[in-house]
């Protein structure tokens, strides 16, 4: 079998990163890496990358999923208790024992990390995020799947609500676009969809409840589809009859930032110094910063977050092909909730938005 041709560039770009590093091969636990690096969709399996090896170790419940969806990797047949002793083990029959190892501290168990300093000789070495910053920039593919995963969300979100949204309970809402999504062809939801009227709506991060969405109030919906692996991820903030002049005025305020956001994202822009700067910029100025407390947007991939960050605190140099959320929200305690998000790819010269639901106050009953 001949290994599929995006994956020979990926494990490239792996082996480059290891003579970076001055390691002589990487244990790859993170499940999104070993589905980027090998196509294994499972969730426990160890990819293990030397100069000269690519090896997945996985247990019996996987052998014949590996057989499926992995080429060009040898499989070790492990038992699921000794994973990762024995991928250190599959590594060192096949390179030096002594060898210098990378590890993905952040996603291996501190029992993990202790079955392999006693099975392992050599040096270990935690490489952070340096492996999954390798999937940032997406080629034709992923793009692709990013593309119907950002116009499913769109279209579910249109479905639910074309059946309008008064009287209807949070939960029922948040299972009624899954429903549509699933309909129209999602893996899944790329997260769990939030919608939180009124209120409730403060909480940037809301769990839809039994609570019924009333009339003339603010109902935020934020949500994305699967496909393939690939999230969206959009909200949009919709009104249920009439909205106070405060409430009209945050939606246009956090408009405004999204707008200009949008428009500070292209090749070289910097997420934190020109993207965050340029939303906060609008929601301070407006005399609301206080009222945005999180960042104005991650990356997307086969993760709903991940890098470039895009945050009041740290950002990463944007390139073409990377794909992010734009996402600024003001958030009123005890009264109201705005967000509004969409997921865009990073172009020469600007950005080119996925999600494509239209942005204006949208009255919905
Ligand atoms: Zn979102
Ligand atoms: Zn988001």
């Amino acid at each position: 079998m001949t290994p599929h041709p995006e994956r020979n560039d990926r494990l490239a770009a792996v082996r480059d990163l290891l003579r970076r590093l001055k390691l002589d091969g990487v244990l790859v636990s993170d499940r999104h890496d070993v589905r980027y690096l090998s196509g294994f969709r499972g969730d426990d399996a160890t990819v293990v990358v030397g100069p000269s090896v690519a090896i997945i170790c996985t247990d019996s419940r996987f052998w014949a999923q590996v057989d499926e969806e992995v080429q060009g990797f040898d499989l070790v047949k492990v038992d699921s208790a000794e994973l990762m002793a024995e991928s250190v083990q599959a590594l060192a029959e096949r390179s030096a024992p002594g060898a210098s190892l990378g590890f993905q501290g952040s996603v291996v168990s501190y029992a993990d990390y202790r079955a392999l300093r006693r099975r392992h000789e050599g040096g270990l070495r935690n490489v952070g995020a340096r492996l999954s910053r390798l999937r940032m920039v997406k080629d034709a593919e992923e793009i692709a799947a990013l593309r119907r995963a950002a116009a499913l969300a769109d279209a579910a979100l249109e479905r639910v609500v074309a059946h309008g949204l008064v009287g209807r309970s949070e939960r029922e809402v948040a299972w009624h676009i899954r429903g549509e999504m699933h309909t129209l062809g999602a893996e899944d939801e790329s997260f769990a969809t939030i919608v939180a009227g009124g209120a409730h709506g403060a909480q940037a991060h809301a769990i839809p409840g039994e609570r019924r969405i009333a009339r003339d109030e603010l109902v935020v919906i934020d949500t994305g589809a699967r496909v393939e692996g690939y999230c969206s991820d959009i909200t949009r903030t919709f009104a249920t009859g009439k909205v106070g002049g405060e409430l009209r005025r945050v939606y246009g305020i956090v408009l405004a930032a999204q707008l200009a956001a949008l428009a500070a994202v292209r090749d070289g822009a910097h997420g934190q110094r020109d993207v965050d700067a340029a939303a906060r910029a609008v929601i301070v100025e407006a005399g609301y910063g206080e009222q945005f407390g999180h960042g104005t947007g991650h990356g997307v991939g086969l993760e709903i977050h991940e890098g470039p960050a895009l945050a009041k605190t740290r950002g990463d140099r944007l390139r073409p092909g990377m794909v992010c959320t734009v996402e600024p929200g003001i958030y009123l305690e005890g009264r109201a909730g705005v967000r509004i998000e969409d997921t865009v790819l990073v172009t020469d010269d600007g950005c080119e938005p996925l999600t494509r639901f239209d942005k204006e106050l949208r009255v919905v009953d």
